[in-house]
């Protein structure tokens, strides 16, 4: 009943197809787990007739990662529900009616004082809400005076094992998110580099564009010049490793003058994208100005011993507001052009887009570079 819940919730928050709002999923949860509830109760008075694990759901549920907050007053509400269910049965007299509202503000408050407890592993909290609900079972039973050693031993294994049912479930999909993070982080990365690639770039920008303390976004395409030649005259892997070269110093040079805030990415081939946020187009010029000289006086040395010296062309713009990605890069990548008809090996700074951002007077969609 526990994977039950849990996997319909997750397919619930995960199938984006359906339309469903919050609320509507929200009803489906209450209407589901009552429906749950009533056969637990069933299940469990036709069994060994006395009503057991009610609370054992919504406490797993309370205990879960990622949860809708609907499982606390759920939790609650299970102690009333249980026992109306059983004096609607004619199983149960009335006299007792003050201990569903003990039971429910007691075990209520326990697991949310162990869920918010600090210094305790979650695993050893989990155990403790656990324990706490066999030892209230216990009380009940006592109250009722309803109970055989039998069906209490049995019901102490019962949520003994539950528990540690759970407990592996847990692990197995941390383990499960943890494969997904690895995936996605080397879905992200270019293979030859190391370098993020255009997937990671994209989601970047996004993040960034919708921070508050980014000021603005200074986006540079480069390109490194007669990379075809490099290839044609000294083979592939030469340009494999000029590759390399060129976005491990480029990388480095970024990291160290705009740390936190500069990124590179491989674009494609021989191509590079920079992404350096809070920083004016200036600063961004002036280092690539310095990779640009420190490139031409020091040669690269491939592994065979070939000397050649890397030179790159370079368009520097700001991403704008309410600009999409493609519209910055498809300006960054006209402003390359430029560089590319005009002699190659320069950088082409945008700087009326740094003076918008400088001026606060950002509308700039309709805005051209040159
Ligand atoms: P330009 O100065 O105009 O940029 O000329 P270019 O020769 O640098 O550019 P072009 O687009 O003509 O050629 C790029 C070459 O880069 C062609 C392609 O075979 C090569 N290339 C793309 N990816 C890789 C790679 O991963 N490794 C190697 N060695 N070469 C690559
Ligand atoms: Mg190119
Ligand atoms: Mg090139």
């Amino acid at each position: 009943m526990i994977i039950s819940q849990i996997y319909f919730e997750r397919y619930w928050i995960s199938s984006k197809s359906l339309s469903f709002n919050s609320w509507m999923i929200g009803l489906v949860i209450i209407i589901t787990y009552f429906i749950q509830e009533f056969f637990l109760l069933q299940i469990s008075l036709v069994n060994i007739n006395q009503v057991v694990f009610m609370q054992v759901i919504a406490t797993v549920m309370v205990f879960r990662n990622r949860v809708y907050k609907i499982w606390w007053p759920l939790l609650a509400l299970t102690p009333f529900f249980a026992n109306l269910a059983e004096y609607l049965l004619g199983l149960l007299p009335l006299t007792n009616w003050w201990y569903w509202i003990v039971e429910s503000i007691v075990f209520t408050s326990i697991s949310l004082f162990l869920v918010k407890l600090h210094g305790c592993s979650k695993r050893a909290r989990f155990f403790m809400a656990i324990a706490s609900l066999g030892i209230i079972e216990l009380i009940t039973l006592a109250i009722n005076r309803n109970y055989s050693l039998v069906s209490i031993a049995a019901c102490k294994l019962g949520l003994f094992l539950i528990a540690v049912f759970e407990e592996q479930l847990v692990k197995v999909e941390q383990r499960n998110d943890e494969k997904i993070k690895l995936i996605q982080r080397e879905s992200q990365r270019d293979d030859l580099t190391g370098l993020l690639n255009y997937r990671a770039l994209d989601h970047e920008i996004s993040k960034l564009a919708n921070k508050n303390e980014t000021n603005n976004i200074v986006i540079g395409a480069l390109d490194i010049d007669h990379f075809k030649t490099i290839n044609d005259t000294y083979g592939h892997f030469v340009g494999n490793e000029v590759l390399n070269h060129f976005s491990t110093f480029l990388r480095k040079q970024i990291h160290t003058v705009f740390p936190q805030h500069g990124f590179v990415y491989r674009f494609g081939g021989e191509e590079f994208t920079i992404v350096v946020s809070n920083y004016s187009i200036k600063e961004v010029d002036k280092l690539l100005h310095q990779v640009e000289r420190m490139l031409s006086e020091q040669p690269f040395k491939s592994k065979d011993g070939f000397k050649l010296s890397i030179s790159f062309s370079c368009s520097i713009t700001n991403h704008l507001k309410d600009e999409s990605l493609d519209e910055t890069l498809k300006r960054a990548d006209k402003m390359l052009y430029l560089v590319k008809e005009n002699g190659r090996g320069w950088i082409n700074s945008d700087r009326y887009s740094d003076q918008k951002i400088e001026n606060g007077t950002t509308s700039p969609l309709n805005m051209t570079s040159e």
